[in-house]
């Protein structure tokens, strides 16, 4: 498939296979913004030199690289689409480091490929920018991703209809490359059940227990019930870690769902500022609220659903996998419970913190409370926790005395369910420290940054590039802030 496929309306079909040969397009006046040597050196590709700058934007490639693009199907917002694939991310093959580990490598905007549709295959600036920063927020944080590896501008201008005034502008053209174990999706498992190709079905189940789920006995006669069940706690394990750091993603459509558990996709993300379970970044999204942060377990669920589905004929048993998928539920809670007590600094899980939970929940949502900084806050000694200053500086309400009495009852439950740990608070203030990010990246400062990079400055870029690898520490006390009112009903900055 050679070279750009802009305008290709019908969707090459790949009877037996997943996937097309196809070239990036190339750029003539690549320039190179970010490169991440920390992340060369893990995978193997170690330090960067000015030459392969053509290497990054997919130029003059040698012959011994086979790039491809995949297909892959999907529900997208709970209905079937049918066949998809990579549409502007084409693979640049894998890499093996000197422990033996393989990495996928990805350019993404370097050109159309087969499964592009109406799109161009490019990506710009302000998408690229966020991918780059949020996959590298979150791996700090200690949330699977994908990983990034460089951001480099084109050279080319690209338009796009701007989600925020519906007005077509020119922006500038960047292609990124990503990184990760693996890139499968739940849609790769359900392109094939849909075509009724059961033989490659099995030999891309069979390649990926192989690779990727090495515990599985690969003679074992219940090998894709075991390699289901992986899945569905990696993903549940997901879920409690977006939820831990406040990550809503957005669109979480089954094919931007990795079977490895990966934050995947990073489309019109967002962390959360004021703790809000019906939160969703995606403005075409609204009203129904799909992916919003707090259904965002309930989603997985359905997600996986359709992959039981896609995983029958390998599998065959419709009791197993809706047993597997009750215990989604169960798996979560569980998670989900511990890792709440870990955030609050609680030695072990009591029956009764379900109900405090719950009251937390409430008062964070009566007092739109940010949830980043509450926790922060909660670390400070009880003596210095002055409840007029914690609403002012944690609450997105307008202060008023009477959310101090609200605040107060929240923190007398605190103490007194505190005081039933029997480690000390040295230990209990180590774990909340481990669990509860000072840095988290902030829509607004994504916006800011951007706004910057569009006139040229950087500076800000490089700030929460170091931000964001030391999330656990206040080492940027100006980032650690709660949103600025100036942002409130800015679009694509304050909460929808
Ligand atoms: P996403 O919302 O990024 O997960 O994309 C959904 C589908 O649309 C995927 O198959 C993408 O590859 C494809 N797609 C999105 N943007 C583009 C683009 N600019 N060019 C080609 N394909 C695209
Ligand atoms: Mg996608
Ligand atoms: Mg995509």
């Amino acid at each position: 498939f050679p070279g750009d496929f802009s305008g290709n309306t019908i969707q090459r079909q790949t009877p037996k296979v997943l996937f097309s040969t196809v070239k990036p397009v190339g750029f003539q006046n690549p320039e190179l913004i970010l490169f991440n040597d920390q992340l060369s050196e893990e995978i193997g590709l170690g330090s960067f030199t000015e030459t392969d700058l053509d290497f990054l934007v997919g130029n003059r490639l040698s012959d011994s690289i086979q790039t491809y693009a995949t297909a892959y199907a999907g529900h997208q917002f709970g209905n079937w689409a049918g066949q998809l694939g990579d549409g502007r991310a084409i693979y640049a093959g894998e890499i093996t480091n000197a422990e033996g580990k393989i990495t996928e490598i990805q350019w993404k905007g370097a050109g159309a490929t087969p499964y592009s549709r109406f799109a161009d295959g490019r990506a710009v600036l302000r998408s690229s920018v966020r991918e780059y920063l949020i996959s590298e927020a979150m791996h700090h944080l200690g949330v699977p991703t994908t990983r990034a590896l460089s951001l480099c501008f084109t050279g080319e201008e690209v338009v796009r209809d701007m989600m925020y005034d519906g007005n077509p502008e020119a922006e500038k053209g960047a292609v990124i490359i990503r990184t990760a174990e693996s890139f499968l999706r739940f849609g790769h498992f359900e392109l094939l059940s849909a075509q009724k190709e059961t033989a490659t079905l099995q030999a891309l189940a069979d390649f990926a227990i192989k690779n990727y789920f090495k515990e599985i006995d690969e003679n074992s006669p219940k090998k894709y019930h075991e390699f289901f069940q992986k899945i569905v706690k990696n993903t549940a394990d997901l879920m409690v870690a977006w939820f831990r750091v406040g990550f809503v993603h957005g669109v979480m459509n089954t094919d931007n769902m990795s079977i490895l558990g990966l934050s995947i996709d990073y489309g019109p993300f967002s962390m959360m500022d004021d703790f809000d379970l019906n939160f969703t970044p995606n403005t075409t999204d609204l009203p129904g609220r799909r992916y919003a942060f707090g259904k965002q377990p309930q989603i997985a669920q359905w997600n996986l659903w359709q992959l039981a589905n896609a995983l029958f004929p390998l599998i065959k048993d419709a009791e197993f996998l809706e047993q597997t998928l009750d215990d989604f539920s169960q798996y979560f809670w569980q998670k989900h419970d511990r890792m709440m007590a870990d955030k609050f600094g609680f030695e072990e899980l009591l029956e009764e913190d379900a109900n405090f939970f719950q009251h937390w929940q409430e008062m964070m949502i009566r007092l739109r409370m940010d949830y980043t900084l509450f926790f922060h806050w909660l670390e400070k000694p009880h003596e210095e926790r002055e409840v007029s200053r914690f609403l002012q500086e944690v609450s997105y309400l307008r202060y008023e005395p009477k959310h101090e009495e609200d605040l107060r009852n929240f923190l007398g439950l605190y103490e007194k369910r505190i005081g039933e740990n029997t480690f000390s608070k040295e230990q209990s203030l180590a774990l909340m420290r481990k669990n509860n990010p000072k840095f988290i990246l902030r829509n607004y400062l994504l916006y800011e940054c951007i706004e910057d990079l569009n006139n040229g400055n950087k500076e800000k870029l490089y700030q929460l590039l170091d931000a964001l690898q030391s999330p656990y520490e206040e080492k940027h006390p100006e980032f650690s802030r709660k949103r600025p009112e100036e942002y409130d009903g800015t679009p694509g900055c304050s909460q929808l």
